[in-house]
């Protein structure tokens, strides 16, 4: 009652002297009870300690020390172990406990020294008394590199070779030997280069397309270079005669448009389509560049009798392989499919090593057909696939038909430039009789006309850019 009849008159108080009032009532304080700290203690009382919970079971924990079961076993047997008696010589690895078992220092006693070739470093050693493992802490170990999967040792390096390592197998008891039918060891090839650092497009040079002015005499000119297989001083006579001595001046030009062509091409590659399909030709052939051989590999789809992706390379090697079908691989993903296709090749050992690589590296699932040569005996895979080998053979004849008057090219870039444009002009360019005079993917401008030349493939390559 003394309280409301308190609060009454507090009322026509001012608010401030309110509040001290009611702190002074609750509080026996003057000041305000936000201002001090320690008040915040007594307006709640402290918050309750937290239950301590049981820490999750470890695995020290579940597990006895191995060393305590050896110990225990030792001495059931009569062969009891006892520590270390240490007088002059300190441990030297300086090990809280052994790796293998975890037998305290006590149980482990110094065991000479490890040197490393490789380093020359010293490292020391031990060897525990209860299990017997030997250890030089420090030393760092190597992971092997290969493992035999038959019998778990590491492999060893033997066969050296510019892009590759073999790994084999060096335990004679291992089960690889007695399963395989001539008994060989294990082995295991390590590629010394990188995947995703190969590829099949043409280098890009400096030379412009856009500093031609007349696209119609560039039209002409390749028509010469590529298709009829001229060399550049034929094409130089050939557009001198019909087009006065100014117009082109030495077989450089001609040299310079077929790179700025292909440069441009090469840059929009992307735009042109490649169909690809279940069924992929694969071969290669020579070409002769500045007195040395260059090797042309070529991936073809026998249906629509296009080129799906050519390398041409320095040399007739798996890494080349490799390299064409990390290009065909690309296409086949740019065509949303997955790359699972049959592939049908010579007998040359490059296409089993590169189907090898694709599936350790999960990169595409290759399935390959290896065609015996035509002097070979015939049998029924054979007479499967010839049609679709004949036609890969038939297309290196279209190559061959136009590089057979040069002979050689002056340069590797000159082979690369010439093989590129005559991959393109294959493809979106050259009628084929058997695919009832049409190019194997014919192109189409917005207009509705089939391109037929260089100069509407520019075109065409306009149009898709915008
Ligand atoms: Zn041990
Ligand atoms: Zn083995």
């Amino acid at each position: 009652m003394n309280k409301i009849s308190l609060i009454h008159s507090l009322i026509k108080v001012s608010s401030e002297i309110q509040t001290y009032l009611v702190n002074y009532l609750e509080f026996h304080k003057s000041e305000p009870r936000e201002i001090k700290k320690e008040n915040y203690l007594k307006l709640s009382p402290r918050p309750e300690k937290r239950e301590e919970l049981p820490k999750p079971f470890q695995k020290e924990d579940t597990s006895a020390h191995h060393y305590t079961i050896l110990l225990k076993i030792a001495e059931e047997q009569g062969n009891l172990i006892k520590p270390v008696n240490r007088r002059v010589h300190p441990l030297r690895t300086k090990a809280k406990c052994c790796r293998k078992c975890k037998a305290p220092p006590e149980y482990l006693k110094n065991h000479g020294f490890y040197r490393p070739k490789k380093s020359g470093r010293v490292y020391p050693r031990h060897t525990c008394k209860i299990c017997n493992a030997e250890y030089a802490p420090g030393a760092g170990r190597h992971k092997p590199k290969h493992i035999c999967p038959y019998c778990g040792y590491a492999l060893n390096p033997k066969t050296y070779r510019k892009n590759f390592v073999v790994y084999f197998c060096e335990r004679d008891d291992c089960p690889h030997r007695q399963v395989h039918e001539k008994g060989n060891r294990y082995s295991e090839k390590d590629w010394l280069f990188d995947y995703e650092t190969l590829s099949c497009k043409l280098p890009s040079g400096k030379k412009k397309l856009e500093r031609i002015k007349n696209k119609n005499l560039l039209d002409i000119e390749m028509t010469l270079y590529v298709e009829c297989g001229m060399s550049t001083r034929e094409v130089v006579k050939v557009m001198q005669k019909l087009y006065g001595a100014e117009i082109v001046k030495s077989h450089q030009i001609v040299l310079n448009h077929a790179e700025a062509l292909a440069n441009h091409l090469s840059l929009n590659e992307d735009l042109l389509p490649v169909p690809v399909s279940d069924k992929i030709c694969e071969d290669e052939t020579y070409l002769r560049y500045f007195g040395r051989w260059g090797y042309l590999f070529r991936a073809y789809n026998p249906e629509t009798k296009g080129i799906i992706e050519e390398y041409f390379s320095e040399h007739r090697d798996t890494k080349g392989c490799i390299t064409l079908n990390k290009g065909v691989v690309e296409k086949y993903l740019k065509n949303c499919r997955d790359p699972e296709f049959d592939l049908i090749s010579d007998r040359a050992p490059i296409y089993e090593a590169m189907r090898k690589y694709f599936k350790k590296n999960e990169k595409a699932k290759i399935d390959l057909y290896q065609i015996k040569g035509i002097f070979d005996e015939p049998d029924e895979k054979n007479a499967q696939f010839r049609s679709e080998k004949q036609c890969i053979e038939r297309s290196f004849e279209s190559l061959k038909s136009a590089t057979k008057r040069r002979r050689n090219f002056g340069s590797f870039r000159g082979a690369q430039i010439f093989c590129f444009l005559h991959k393109i002009y294959y493809n979106h360019l050259r009628r084929h009789s058997a695919l009832e005079n049409m190019p194997p993917v014919p192109l189409y401008l917005h207009s509705g006309k089939m391109v037929t030349n260089w100069n509407e493939l520019l075109q065409f390559i306009s149009e898709k850019q915008t």
